[in-house]
């Protein structure tokens, strides 16, 4: 096992990642820019250095800086917990060049995961089912025959895309010339690629993703499916699992298609695969080859502990389980906390003044944050994930409601009013929901 893993990240993932590796008896290094000295996860690791100035790209994202203290500090593993250069295959590669550990999967597969259409080749291939589609899309005539072909509406998507960027819905042939100057733009403001293309659009999906785990021998188990599609501008705001909208065969199906397209292709560390379902059928979306954001619920209902996982499996460890070893208990759902004004979600950054996290049997409270914090402006407003759990679906929402009412975060606007916007609307309470359903709620009360 690793001796010591610096934590290439920030905010409440990098706490999460040092906790995983102080119960393995693992040394951790924090990195951090000059705005976060005095965060949670610098505070508690057992060495920290400071890697550049506030702006990421000076810092979180300076892939010679982080490499440099991983040397000096003598780290043996990197872990790039989600964000930042989690997914960057140049990255994963500069650092095993150094003769250090990558925590995450191997850079071919991350590199091939990050392009969206070969991603989709490789779905192809591996027997996932996907959304119909075109190539990469050279000129608007291009876009307007793929259309035809597809059938209207079609979406518009970056080759390069993440976190909702460089997607453009069209409903009709007057809307493609616009639709794909606008994705081609925000793409090349965001990406390395300007590449677009196209696929259909559903108009009433739920966000289903799997998670896998799989080790450097072959072995490869999914942890069960998570619903994400309580969502604002394409960004999942709650998640639970297991999905209201899945049956057991449809839940089991899923599962072993995810696993079997994962020991195809040959992938290791954790993952994620995302769907879209819609009339009892499932299409690829994409794949993360992080650990993510809402992973905790999956380990509410599993009892693994994925970070650590993440480190048996880098360390060359066998998974040491079958898939008939993982058993699910229970329900639960992730609630992410903003630092955000809850109607005009505007950021609000700031100090907080006092902190209090609900606690009690089935609550988890994954934040960096204590009273007298002040919350720097330069990143993502998430300051805390809520998560509970409980034996079934009623019984979490009802722990969900409680554990909302006895958070404490004074001195910056949050969205836990929303939470219990959300989580007290009789279609949320009924599981009907899907991709659009929240930002209908926010118009309807606009
Ligand atoms: P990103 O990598 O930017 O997160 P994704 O491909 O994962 O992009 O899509 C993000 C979200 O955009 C999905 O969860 C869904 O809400 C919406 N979306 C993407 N593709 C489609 C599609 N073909 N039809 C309907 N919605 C889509």
């Amino acid at each position: 096992m690793f001796e010591k893993v610096l934590i290439a990240n920030r905010g409440e993932v990098a706490l999460r990642i040092h906790r995983a590796c102080r119960e393995m008896g693992i040394k951790t290094v924090a990195v951090h820019s000059e705005a976060d000295a005095n965060a949670m996860h610098v505070r508690l690791a057992d060495e920290a250095v400071c890697i550049g100035p506030a702006r990421s790209t000076e810092s979180y994202l300076n892939k010679s800086a982080i490499i440099s203290a991983a040397i000096i500090t003598g780290a043996d593993a990197i872990h790039p917990g989600y964000g930042f250069l989690s997914e960057n295959a140049d990255f994963a590669e500069m650092v095993e060049e150094h003769g250090i550990t990558f925590i995450g999967p191997k850079p071919e597969q991350i590199r091939m995961m990050g392009d969206k259409l070969k991603a989709r080749e490789a779905a192809i291939a591996s027997g996932l089912p996907v959304i119909p589609g075109s190539p990469a899309l050279p000129d608007v005539d291009a876009a307007k025959k793929w259309a035809k072909e597809i059938g209207y509406p079609i979406i518009i998507k970056a080759k390069a895309g993440g976190g909702g960027k460089g997607m453009k819905v069209a409903f009709s042939e007057d809307e493609i010339e616009t639709a794909y100057t606008m994705a081609r733009a925000e793409a090349k403001a965001s990406f390395t690629s300007d590449e677009v293309y196209m696929e259909k659009y559903l108009q009433k999906p739920r966000h289903i993703e799997i998670q896998v785990l799989a080790d450097t021998f072959g072995n490869v188990v999914h942890l069960g499916e998570r619903d994400c599609s309580i969502q604002r501008k394409n960004q999942k705001v709650i998640e639970e699992t297991p999905s209201p909208a899945l049956n057991q065969q449809q839940r089991e199906e899923i599962g072993e298609i995810a696993r079997k397209a994962m020991e195809q292709i040959g992938y290791s560390s954790a993952g994620t695969l995302e769907f879209l379902f819609e009339d009892g059928k499932f299409y690829f979306l994409e794949m993360n080859t992080r650990l993510q954001v809402e992973h905790p619920i999956t380990e509410a209902l599993t009892g693994i502990d994925i970070v650590r996982e993440q480190l048996r499996i880098a360390a060359g460890a066998k998974l040491g389980y079958e898939q008939k070893d993982i058993s699910f208990q229970g329900h639960a759902i992730e609630c992410r906390i903003n630092a955000e004004d809850p109607e005009t979600f505007a950021p609000n950054p700031g100090k907080i003044t006092e902190w209090h996290a609900p606690g009690g049997l089935g609550v988890r409270v994954d934040a960096e944050i204590y009273s007298g914090y002040k919350i720097p402006p330069f990143y993502d407003s998430m300051i805390a994930k809520l998560i509970v759990s409980a034996k079934t679906r009623n019984g979490a929402l009802m722990r969900l409601h409680r554990a909302l009412e006895e958070f404490v975060i004074d001195g910056v606007k949050t969205t836990i009013p929303l939470h219990q916007k959300i989580i007290s609307q009789p279609d949320y309470i009924d599981g009907i929901y899907n991709i659009h359903w929240l930002e209908h709620l926010l118009d309807k009360q606009k």
